[in-house]
């Protein structure tokens, strides 16, 4: 008898069980496609070091979007041949995974051209972006697209820009590709190559390659009344390049930070801090929405040795002072939100963010 309950009462459980299981639908009515693509959106604040940081966190009362980032690392930007790098060699650091000169962009030490992060992908079918408040030929979009042992060489540059198929740029330098010495009109190569050409965002109108052109040449500053365009270069370049089904990686500058800290004028750097930190805000939403979005941001080096001797959380007031209007050597700090972030943790160089990235993508 009493062997027989024991026998019984499991019984009755797995019956009861197997019961409530009928009643569940195991699959369900609109199964999730499977996402099997990986996004990277790349924020770079040229010349961000943390007291720039620091600055426009205390102006803003107290948060900036970057900062809700839980993996932090740091990264060293020294170059080949110098310690104090330039934009053009850290730039093709995170692009290329190779420290090189001074003014150099996707070539190696020996002027050498390496693949960068962008052609590769573009060579596998993902979506590539870049999205910038200098011009689109300036030195750190440059790095990801050209291969010069001079960052100066516009006219060359916007003709590699034209052959490289990245599937949508926004940013100033116009007249490198309609008022050039050679008298060739590159945006009409862009038109033949597919391209909507566009000077605001709300020109971009259509899902496709897209050239969006702010300025002739320079974009003008946020005090001079640049307007939001950053948020919505970066907003248009993500409902374009979603669409793509093996993924898309973009790259998004706030150039003019180190402009105003090598003007040493710290209301500019601040405005343009919380500009690109407004640009940041709108890819964490993308990658917070989407899932397989990675989010790293950095800056490029530091500009100008930016410290703040005083100031007043209350009032949202800071006193900075600038020790050069050049480039400093500190180290600068890397934020990373979602999948594939832990890896960006630590102290590393920052040839070290190309092979992150190509982990990331499974390369
Ligand atoms: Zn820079
Ligand atoms: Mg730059």
């Amino acid at each position: 008898m009493k062997r027989s309950i024991i026998l019984i009462i499991p019984l009755l459980f797995l019956l009861a069980c197997t019961g409530r299981e009928d009643n569940i639908d195991p699959k369900p009515v609109n199964p999730e496609p499977e996402k099997n693509y990986q996004n990277v959106i790349l924020l770079i604040g040229d010349g961000m070091g943390l007291t720039q940081i620091t600055g426009a966190r205390t102006v803003n009362g107290g948060q900036l979007n970057m900062l809700k980032c839980k993996s932090i690392g740091i990264q060293s930007t020294h170059c080949a041949d110098k310690y104090v790098t330039d934009s053009g060699a850290s730039a093709t650091a995170m692009s290329c995974g190779q420290k090189t000169n001074y003014y150099s962009l996707g070539v190696d030490p020996q002027g050498n051209p390496l693949e960068t992060i962008v052609e590769t992908l573009e060579k596998d079918g993902v979506a590539t972006g870049l999205v910038t408040t200098s011009q689109i030929v300036h030195a750190t979009p440059a790095a990801f697209y050209a291969h010069q042992t001079d960052r100066f060489q516009y006219e060359a540059i916007a003709l590699e820009l034209v052959k490289s198929g990245v599937d949508f740029f926004a940013g100033g330098g116009q007249k490198y590709f309609d008022q050039r010495s050679d008298g060739i009109n590159l945006i009409d190569s862009l038109t033949a190559r597919g391209y909507q050409v566009a000077n605001a965002p709300d020109e971009v109108s259509e899902i496709k390659k897209t050239a969006l052109f702010i300025a002739s040449d320079k974009p003008v500053s946020i005090p001079e009344g640049r307007g939001p365009v950053l948020k919505q270069s970066t907003q248009k370049a993500l409902e374009n390049l979603k669409t793509s089904k093996k993924g898309f990686f973009l790259m998004v500058e706030g150039a003019q930070i180190d402009w105003a800290g090598e003007e040493n004028d710290q209301e500019y750097l601040m405005a343009e801090m919380l500009d690109f930190d407004a640009a940041v805000g709108v890819a964490l939403d993308f990658a917070e929405t989407d899932g397989n979005t990675l989010v790293v941001i950095t800056g490029d080096h530091e500009t100008a040795g930016f410290a703040l001797t005083n100031g007043n959380l209350a009032n949202q007031t800071i006193t900075g002072q600038f020790v050069t209007w050049l480039h400093t050597a500190a180290m600068v700090p890397v934020f990373a939100f979602g999948p594939g972030s832990d890896a960006f943790t630590g102290v590393y160089e920052n040839t070290d963010l190309y092979f992150k990235f190509r982990n990331f993508y499974g390369l």
